[in-house]
């Protein structure tokens, strides 16, 4: 089922004055498949997922799941669908297992409340705690488990209502990084299997792109961009995208051809023939965004576009691959280089920079 938001805005008052924690947020969250809102602290990933919950009251704006509107501002009084009837399993940080009850008692928490006879409620636990490979831990006080098992009891008590839609907050921020890696796998193959409509709020990028099938990108209350995440990471549109998913090398230059899918810019390194400037003309002052594993030493014969003479500045082993710097001209750029090159520091080389691994930014 997907979750359709149309212009929803939310405002906290706050002693320091009004913070617009969501201004016209108009998404569509794709049904059956994991969705993640990404972005830093304070954007207002949280917020826009308390809403969804109905945990948070917006204050304009209409949010649908599917056909069935559960919030809109619309009419004199908002009409508001109580959480309990949105048909939602959360897993929340806040929401965390009852250390009092053991495994059982906490995934049939839900069911018990509402009224269900004891032999559905312990067929559906059964299935449930199956589901995240749980069964046996039935008689474990909650607390007796690991973290990532803590974790998948809390999982396991969102699925037992059979939900349409799976709310996230950071669920895995807890753990240590090893186990929230291993969690993050184990918890994609568990959405991927089930194939329920998941929103899923994170600030961690590898968390967003290993997770997820549409990764949103926030800030300050709004949607910068959205896409499948090979599209956020190898076509982004904004510098704050890329910055945000790590990238360091930026350049300025000026849009000098426009040739279809490709794109020349003229920069103090010399030409680079890009990608990404749909619909610009040229003339226009751009900032160029190079991915660091787009650099490679090249050898001196060959005939590549986008090469250059450059000068490896420092180059650190980092095991996998060097972190290198790489200087061309006055162009200082950060490169990740396979450990087969033989590289010295101070040693001037030819290189060249993949097409592929150069943006035009919006
Ligand atoms: P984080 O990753 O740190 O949880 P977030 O992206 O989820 O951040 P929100 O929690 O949605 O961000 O907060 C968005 C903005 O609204 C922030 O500036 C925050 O300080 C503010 N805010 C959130 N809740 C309240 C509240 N109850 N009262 C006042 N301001 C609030």
């Amino acid at each position: 089922m997907e979750i359709r938001i149309t212009n929803l805005n939310k405002t906290f008052s706050s002693p320091d004055g009004d913070v617009a924690a969501l201004k016209n947020v108009t998404l569509t969250v794709p049904a059956n498949q994991v969705t993640t809102l990404l972005g830093p602290s304070g954007c207002g990933k949280t917020t826009l997922l308390r809403c969804i919950a109905g945990l948070e009251s917006p204050d304009s704006g209409e949010i649908a799941f599917g056909d069935q509107v559960v919030w809109s501002g619309q009419g004199k009084k908002p009409y508001s669908v109580p959480t309990e009837k949105r048909g939602i399993g959360m897993v929340f940080q806040t929401y965390a297992i009852w250390p009092h009850m053991t495994v059982f008692q906490n995934v049939a928490y839900p069911l018990e409340a509402r009224g269900l006879p004891r032999d559905e409620i312990a067929r559906r636990v059964a299935e449930a705690l199956e589901f995240v490979q749980l069964a046996g831990f039935e008689r474990r006080p909650a607390t007796a488990l690991s973290g990532g098992q803590q974790q998948r009891v809390a999982l396991a008590r969102a699925l037992v209502s059979q939900p349409k839609i799976l709310l996230f907050d950071e669920p895995l921020s807890n753990l240590d990084a090893k186990l929230r890696e291993e969690t993050r796998r184990e918890l994609r193959r568990l959405l991927t299997q089930l194939g329920v409509t998941a929103l899923y709020v994170t600030h961690d990028r590898s968390e967003a792109l290993a997770l997820s099938d549409h990764v949103v990108v926030m800030r300050a209350g709004e949607i910068v961009e959205q896409g499948s995440p090979q599209e956020i990471y190898f076509r982004p549109k904004s510098r704050f995208v890329v910055e945000f998913l790590g990238g360091t090398n930026f350049v300025e230059g000026t849009l000098v051809a426009n040739e279809g899918e490709w794109a020349r810019v003229e920069t103090p390194m010399g030409q680079l023939l890009c990608h990404g400037a749909d619909g610009m003309s040229p003339g226009r002052r751009v900032t160029v965004y190079i991915r660091s594993d787009a650099l490679s030493p090249a050898s001196p014969e060959s005939q590549e576009p986008n090469r250059f003479q450059g000068r490896v500045e420092s180059l650190i082993f980092v095991g996998e691959y060097y972190d290198a710097e790489l200087r061309v001209g006055e162009t200082r750029l950060m490169a990740r280089l396979a450990t087969t090159h033989s590289l010295a520091e101070g040693q001037e080389t030819p290189m060249t920079i993949d097409p592929a691994g150069c943006r035009v930014l919006e």
